[in-house]
């Protein structure tokens, strides 16, 4: 033991799990797929440039120089938006350290006593009250926790994430609870810079057609053909999201909870976040305190080579409101029975004579390098929820 041990130093970032990316030593985080990002910056930086090199020098002779003046303000307050939304952390929970998932696992088993064979388990969930209402946390068999209420565990990113809104393929990250109000700010000034240049194409073109006629200025100005193009059919998506979310502030609501019914439907819970109050609701979601993240991702930690410490690379202090208390570890415990991955809702589950020492069913732990899936949904002209365990 008195060898000399090397070990090396790594931010924590370096050794998180999930499938998010990381840049800037860790200053920067997003999901791992990109693509739609880089479509919508160069939707807007494009088509702002055309702007800016077409309609401006005309717009600000013939009618004012303000014109090209707020466009420019607004295209930068666009573009901060998007990337304080893309670049954030959304609110990822930690995993749970292997002594505190042992734990609870011997808690679930305690709680729920030995289950015949041929029995399912019962349903792994716990009932919180808030505002008088019964809520439900679910156990996330991937991070190992009870999730805090309205967490939810994304798909793409592979990770739970707080006030989980839904994961958005165009800001290439998560919306959820540290960087909702970022997002809905750039869907909100996304809408007016949209709507503003596709207003100034138009008298664009309708005060050229006066000089050289409606065709000739369609001939001269090809760019602000595409611009209307892009604005007409960026509008309809656009502005219809904003309202959408607008609808949902109101209510003090996310799109997970709105497409899960959570606050209607079979369930008839009302929704204990909502203050009954329009415009509370909306201060309490667009101005409320700014959560720190919990993942402290630039922080030190030691190298495992082993890599034996990839899943406890959370924050030491983690899972801030939804795991347990952490105890000493259970040292003489053996390894939990972990029921195999139920991802799946309870009726599909596999019987429990079917092998908790098998190796777990392919079809419902997808493995480390198990394919992106996220075809499908990225298709949809809008952001879509990615529930795992919906
Ligand atoms: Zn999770
Ligand atoms: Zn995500």
């Amino acid at each position: 033991m008195s060898a000399v041990m090397i070990t090396r130093k790594v931010r924590k970032w370096e050794k998180l799990p999930g499938k998010n990316s990381f840049c800037c030593d860790g200053r920067v985080m997003m999901a791992r797929q990109k693509g739609v990002f880089y479509l919508t910056l160069f939707l807007i930086v494009g088509t702002c440039s055309l702007f800016f090199a077409f309609e401006c020098p005309y717009l600000a002779l013939h009618l004012s120089p303000a014109i090209p003046v707020f466009a420019i303000v607004l295209f930068l307050f666009v573009i901060a938006m998007l990337f304080r939304t893309s670049f954030s952390d959304p609110g990822v929970l930690p995993r749970a350290l292997p002594e505190e998932a042992t734990f609870i696992e011997m808690e679930i088993e305690a709680a729920n006593g030995n289950v015949p064979a041929g029995q399912r388990p019962p349903p792994r969930i716990r009932n919180v009250q808030i505002n008088s209402q019964i809520v439900k946390l679910k156990y996330c068999y991937t991070c190992k926790i009870f999730r805090p209420p309205r967490a939810s565990h994304c798909s793409i990113c592979d990770n739970c994430v707080e006030r989980f809104d839904h994961h958005c393929p165009w800001v290439g990250n998560c919306v959820g609870k540290r960087n909702y109000r970022y997002f809905y700010m750039f869907t909100l000034s996304l809408s007016l810079l949209t709507i503003y240049i596709f207003t100034f194409d138009i008298i664009h073109v309708a005060m050229r057609s006066v000089d050289y006629g409606f065709l000739n200025t369609l001939k001269e100005t090809p760019g602000t053909v595409l611009e209307v193009l892009v604005c007409f059919f960026t509008l309809w998506s656009v502005v219809g999201l904003t309202g959408f979310h607008t609808y949902l502030i109101s209510l003090n609501q996310t799109t997970n909870e709105d497409i899960k019914g959570s606050w209607s439907g079979k369930n008839r819970v009302q929704n204990p976040y909502s203050h009954k109050n329009i415009f509370k609701n909306c201060c309490e979601v667009l101005c409320g305190p700014a959560y720190p993240s919990v993942l402290d991702r630039r922080g030190l930690m030691q190298d495992d080579p082993a890599g034996a410490a990839a899943s406890s690379s959370a924050s030491s202090s983690s899972s801030s409101a939804s795991s347990a208390s952490v105890t000493e570890p259970q040292t003489t415990k053996p390894k939990a029975p972990l029921i195999p991955n139920e991802h799946t809702p309870e009726d599909a589950k596999p019987s429990i004579a079917e092998s908790p020492e098998k190796s777990p069913s392919p079809k419902e732990e997808p493995p480390e390098n198990f394919p992106p899936l996220a075809s499908p949904e990225t298709d949809a002209e809008t952001c879509i929820v990615k529930d795992k365990n919906h």
